[in-house]
């Protein structure tokens, strides 16, 4: 159990103390929403653990949690892998302040770009494996994946090749820095049907304090620039998504948003860039967040709150009523290849000797 402010967190189970006085709880599994008894806040709050009430708040609460709609799905994912991010260049054209991947996209790798032909071997072992009505998730990641354009064009190809009178969806996924999107690299994604990520931290004065190019200067009118061309072929890709990366050095949440709002982004994706001691940034982040769903609700309600992806995937398991009984993927149904040809289960891990798997030959 963990108190946050107005905030008790137990197990699954988020208590929240209304300015009224009233308890609410909020369960993450089944998203349910209930009011609970004030005593058992009471009890969380005054108290040494072990002493009757606590216990009998303690066992209130896990019975919820034991407690299951009959109505409702289970959310459990199999192990049978569905997606693969593939890192089609460890380099990148910037030099961002947090990137994870080495600082400069290369993870420590000295290999920029993986063998096609092992791609080949390793995309044609995993489709193998995905049997008739299914989809498959291609991500093609960086450093920065618009650096081998080429790359891209051949696996997908390959790919298509690979399901061809299968019965098997592809999806394509590229995340990009947006800095290198010309007309005719718009026109490859178009061809994809492609799900893009532009990566843009929000406002030009904001996004430029951390995505440097490797001259030390700011991003955002590269970035702007490959946005614009996107938006002019926005209708032939299958999705456009913002990814905004917040941390100490920009809490400018509310301010982001405002500015991505007014592009024709299907979703607008946050995250975090945890820094040793950022408590106070990740309760200011938190803050805003809220303060962002407060606009977006007042901006275009729910289908408004719907385009920022931390609402959004609550709503599907809601209109699915799918329990969420596994909040990462990595390794279940997805895995990463990196350049030297080694899977590991998510991108966080790339590089790191003990987390990945001997190369396949
Ligand atoms: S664009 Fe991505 S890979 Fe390139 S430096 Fe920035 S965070 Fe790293």
């Amino acid at each position: 159990m963990e108190r946050i402010g107005s905030l008790i967190h137990h197990g699954e189970i988020l208590a929240i103390k209304t300015p009224s006085g009233s308890v609410v709880g909020f369960h993450a599994r089944s998203l349910e929403v209930a009011a609970l008894d004030p005593e058992i806040w009471n009890s969380l709050t005054a108290t040494t653990d072990g002493t009757a009430n606590v216990v009998a708040a303690t066992q209130e609460l896990e019975d919820w949690s034991r407690s299951l709609d009959p109505r409702s799905k289970s959310g459990r994912v199999e192990h049978a892998i569905r997606s693969l991010t593939i890192n089609v260049a460890q380099v990148c054209n910037l030099a961002c302040t947090y990137c994870a991947a080495g600082g400069d996209g290369t993870y420590g790798s000295a290999i920029k770009k993986p063998e096609l032909d092992r791609v080949r071997e390793q995309l044609a072992m995993l489709l193998s494996h995905v049997p008739q009505g299914e989809r498959f998730v291609i991500t093609f990641l960086g450093g920065e994946p618009l650096l081998v354009p080429e790359l891209i064009t051949t696996i997908a190809r390959d790919a298509r090749l690979m399901v061809a009178g299968r019965g098997i969806e592809l999806r394509f996924d590229v995340v990009t820095n947006g800095t290198l999107v010309t007309p005719e690299i718009a026109e490859l994604l178009t061809s994809l049907k492609a799900h893009v990520t532009v990566s843009i931290d929000g406002a030009p004065e904001d996004h430029d304090r951390a995505r440097l190019t490797k001259s030390g200067k700011g991003s955002s009118l590269a970035v702007l620039k490959g946005l614009n061309e996107l938006v002019k072929v926005r209708e032939r890709l299958h999705s456009l998504t913002a990814g905004a990366v917040f941390g100490a050095h920009n809490l400018n949440v509310v301010q982001a948003y405002e500015f991505l709002a007014d592009y024709p982004f299907d979703s607008i994706k946050f995250d975090f860039a945890a820094e040793a001691g950022d408590e106070e940034a990740s309760r200011e982040y938190a803050t805003q967040v809220a303060a962002v769903a407060d606009l977006a609700w007042q901006r275009g309600g729910e289908h408004e709150l719907r385009r920022l992806a931390v609402f959004n995937h609550l709503f599907h398991a809601l209109d699915d009523q799918v329990r969420i009984e596994n909040h990462c993927l990595a390794g279940k149904s997805h895995l990463q290849l990196d350049t030297e040809g080694r899977f590991t289960v998510c991108q966080w891990f790339v590089g790191q000797k003990k987390k990945r798997s001997a190369a396949t030959s």
